[in-house]
């Protein structure tokens, strides 16, 4: 398989104090989902090396004003934008993400380094005057956010092998913090490569140290080790709740799963929610934590809509991830296609009626578009991560909200409608992180606040100001002040 390698990733090592730590000589392959050729091999830490990290890390107390800070997450921005097909084709070879896919989140990167550099910039501390009640002092309190005096250590997910990388990493050092960062084993040469990028920045090593391996492995360690202040983790449910118990008395940031509804209402201009519903299904292959994973659609539009979708899913090319003109890669794996596969099998068998899609080849799976799914269904019970639309008929918003709510899990949402009642009803009553109207649920800033509620998720939101509070102390301080 081409793999256009400006930098040799066949032998990439750790990133422990800034040295490319090559282990003792157990390593783990990177192979490429497509064509399960390797992409390049990292070492498989042990616990030691883990320790090792966090004792640097803990020695180690950033000093970078804030315009160093700044400057470096500039110079990476830059540096992303000028190395953005290299990027884009790693992730590609690593992920099965096709091009397309790739190139876009090389772009997102590039913005939160960007928002990282301008947020870095801005101190957010208020003040306040005592002398505002009739007891009164003349006295003012201030506010401060400290970087953490232990070590965060960042455990990322496979599905944006390096932005998912970028939103733990940049607030980490727009705040002057320490990160021992431990990416999917899956995908692990996307953050060794922005680690690097960030190091010829002119990041002091001890402030990002990557640690690869397998969790069952050094899982435990980084989440017990007794330096770590905060896990942030971001993955699925099942990983989420194992580390709620595991990490003990100390701060916890997890984003989880999702299994976001676009809801389609009566009233909706059908095109423009045929094109949110496709390009929310099977954009970045469906592996989106706020992928479109259940569509809602009013019954008196159901079949005009389904239509539509049929047309545009037929329409989405997939096929080889290095095919620029293609619009969809593979999913990570083999494994993961036949889950897809097994659903919608044993949603078929319950009536559930296939309309396009469903073909498999390893880790290709074809975008497919199933109707008159049920809500008990396993495809949209639980989360389907991968480029599948199952249509569910509703007949009231009531009852499309009481679909939304039933599940287990709150993390964003769509709708396209142009009725103000139905979206005051929807922003006051789906219990969801946030809800997108006439976007996919998907849609945000990398700087706005993100992040869900029941099994979505727990603890601080991310986007790039959100995690900066979350990765800082707040402290007050209060000076005499007369007036
Ligand atoms: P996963 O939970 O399988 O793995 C996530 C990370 O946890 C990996 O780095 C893995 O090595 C690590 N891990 C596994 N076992 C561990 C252990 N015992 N101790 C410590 N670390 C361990 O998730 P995944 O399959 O890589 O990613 C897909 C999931 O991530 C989906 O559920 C998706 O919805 C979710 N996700 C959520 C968000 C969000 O912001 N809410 C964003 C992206 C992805």
């Amino acid at each position: 398989m081409p793999i256009d390698r400006a930098h040799d990733y066949r032998e990439e090592a750790m990133r422990i104090g800034g040295e490319r730590d090559v282990g003792d000589g157990r390593r783990l392959e990177v192979l490429d989902p497509y064509m399960g050729l390797s992409v390049g091999s990292v070492p498989l830490a042990r616990v030691d090396d883990v320790r090792r990290a966090m004792t640097i890390a803990r020695a180690y107390r950033p000093r970078l004003s804030r315009h160093e800070r700044a400057e470096i997450l500039t110079r990476a921005a830059g540096a992303v934008v000028a190395r953005r097909d290299e990027i884009s084709a790693l992730i590609t070879a690593e992920s099965g993400l096709c091009r397309k896919d790739s190139l876009y989140e090389a772009g997102r990167v590039r913005d939160v380094l960007a928002f990282g550099a301008a947020a870095a910039l801005d101190d957010d501390g208020r003040v306040f005057s005592c002398d505002i009640t009739p007891h009164g002092r003349q006295r003012r309190v201030y506010t401060q956010r400290d970087p953490l005096l232990g070590v965060i250590v960042a455990i990322t997910p496979f599905n944006h092998p390096m932005n998912q990388v970028a939103h733990k990493v940049v607030p980490a050092i727009a705040t002057n913090n320490r990160m021992v960062l431990k990416p999917s084993e899956k995908v692990p040469l996307s953050a060794l490569l922005l680690a690097d990028i960030l190091y010829e920045a002119g990041l002091p090593p001890p402030m990002l140290q990557v640690v690869t391996g397998h969790p069952a492995e050094i899982g435990d360690e980084l989440l017990t080790h007794p330096d770590v202040d905060l896990v942030s983790f971001t993955g699925g449910v099942a990983i989420g709740k194992y580390i709620a118990g595991r990490v003990g008395y100390r701060r916890t940031v997890l984003e989880l799963g999702g299994n976001d509804p676009l809801i389609v209402m009566d009233d909706a201009d059908l095109d423009e929610a045929a094109a949110l519903a496709a390009a929310g299904s099977y954009k970045n292959s469906g592996q989106r934590c706020t992928a479109v994973k259940r569509i809602l659609v009013h019954e008196a539009v159901a079949d005009d809509f389904t239509d539509r979708l049929v047309e545009r899913t037929r329409r989405w090319s997939y096929g080889d991830p290095n095919d620029p003109q293609l619009d969809m890669g593979t999913v990570i794996d083999d494994a993961a296609a036949r889950l897809f596969e097994t659903r919608v099998d044993e949603a078929i068998a319950q009536g559930a009626r296939l309309l396009c899609g469903h073909r498999r080849e390893g880790a290709l799976y074809a975008p497919t578009v199933i109707d008159r799914v049920r809500p008990e269904m396993t495809v949209v019970r639980e989360e389907t991560f991968g480029p599948v639309s199952p249509v569910l008929r509703f007949g009231s918003i009531d009852e499309a909200i009481a679909i939304v709510n039933g599940s287990a899990y709150g993390l964003s949402s769509g709708v396209c409608t142009n009725r103000l009642d139905v979206v005051t009803r929807l922003v006051n009553e789906l219990q969801v992180g946030s809800l997108n109207v006439r976007e996919v649920p998907g849609y945000r800033l990398e700087l706005t606040p993100f992040g869900g509620i029941k099994d979505s998720g727990l603890g601080h939101k991310e986007g790039v100001l959100e995690a900066m509070k979350g990765f800082t102390n707040l402290k007050t301080y209060s000076l005499p002040w007369p007036t």
